[in-house]
């Protein structure tokens, strides 16, 4: 069931007949749920599923569906299973042959990908980015090939760092950071990676949830990447990436980061083996 990721007043009417309705309620903090519930005036009984005790109450809560009992399960915000807990316990409920229904509602990707003016037709959602910068770098030269839309859930504290990552691995992209959606702070902030980079270096920290939405490589730059990753591969077959991405630049005067950033795109996709 999702839930409102932003004003408690938005809850569905659907979505208020089923809380109530439920025999239980599944929610990650029973305090959220519990205002939740209050607003509308439930009395739903309330039980804890999360990641910490999913594995131990999962065969209860089946046993208690096999019975006949409905079930709700919500998230603190958003919908469940979309960065948060619940699949296993859907997993495990069809297994059961047990019915579930969706009661679709608010969820911080679609949101974003609602405001932020960039494409819209084809995107890959990857959640959170590893917190660490070198592993974050590594997800990040996978993703750079990818002719799609990014989608990256993000905290405030690590936003700057992970901007400046972003500029680094996937270059000059059209991106917006989007901020407490549906909020009374809501922000959507536009512009290339590194300007929004520029911008977090003087604004400072944000505060508040985000969401990333980092635009395809344009197709202009699909075409010529093509032609850069072929003579890549060709010396990254006999070279070290270094001297590889020496011999590019000198034959094709690209600029040297961006034929650094394609050797680490194609070397983490295997491009290079
Ligand atoms: N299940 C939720 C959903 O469907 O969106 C997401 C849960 S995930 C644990 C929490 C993350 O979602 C936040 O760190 C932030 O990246 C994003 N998020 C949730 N609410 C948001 C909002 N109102 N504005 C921007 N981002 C939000």
């Amino acid at each position: 069931m999702a839930t409102p990721i932003g004003n408690l007043d938005d809850l569905s009417p659907r979505a208020q007949h089923v809380l109530s309705h439920a025999d239980r309620v599944l929610a990650e903090d029973t305090r959220v749920a519990r205002r939740l519930l209050q607003s509308f005036g439930a009395t739903t009984y309330l039980d804890i599923y999360n990641d910490h005790n999913g594995a131990k109450v999962r065969p209860g809560l089946i046993e208690m569906l096999r019975n006949g009992a409905a079930l709700a399960l919500t998230s603190d915000a958003g919908t469940p299973l979309i960065s948060d807990p619940g699949y296993k316990l859907v997993d495990a409920a069809r297994q059961a042959g047990v019915a579930v229904h969706a009661v679709p509602g608010p969820s911080a990707v679609i949101t974003a990908l609602s405001v932020a003016g960039l494409p819209s037709d084809r995107f890959l959602f990857a959640g959170f980015l590893p917190p660490k910068s070198a592993a974050r770098r590594t997800v990040l030269q996978e993703f750079a090939l990818i002719q799609a839309t990014l989608v990256f859930y993000e905290t405030a504290n690590r936003l700057q760092a992970v901007l400046a990552d972003m500029a680094l691995v996937l270059g000059g992209r059209q991106a917006a950071v989007a901020r407490e959606l549906t909020k009374m702070f809501e922000e959507v902030r536009r512009g290339s990676l590194p300007e929004l980079v520029d911008h977090y270096h003087e604004a400072g920290q944000p505060k508040g949830e985000i969401v990333l939405v980092i635009g395809p490589p344009d197709s202009q730059d699909a075409v010529d990447d093509t032609d850069l990753d072929d003579l890549l591969r060709e010396h990254l077959s006999r070279l070290r990436t270094r001297d590889a991405v020496d011999a590019v630049v000198a034959e094709t005067g690209l600029p040297r980061r961006d034929v650094y950033r394609r050797a680490l795109a194609l070397g983490s996709s295997g491009g290079t083996s």
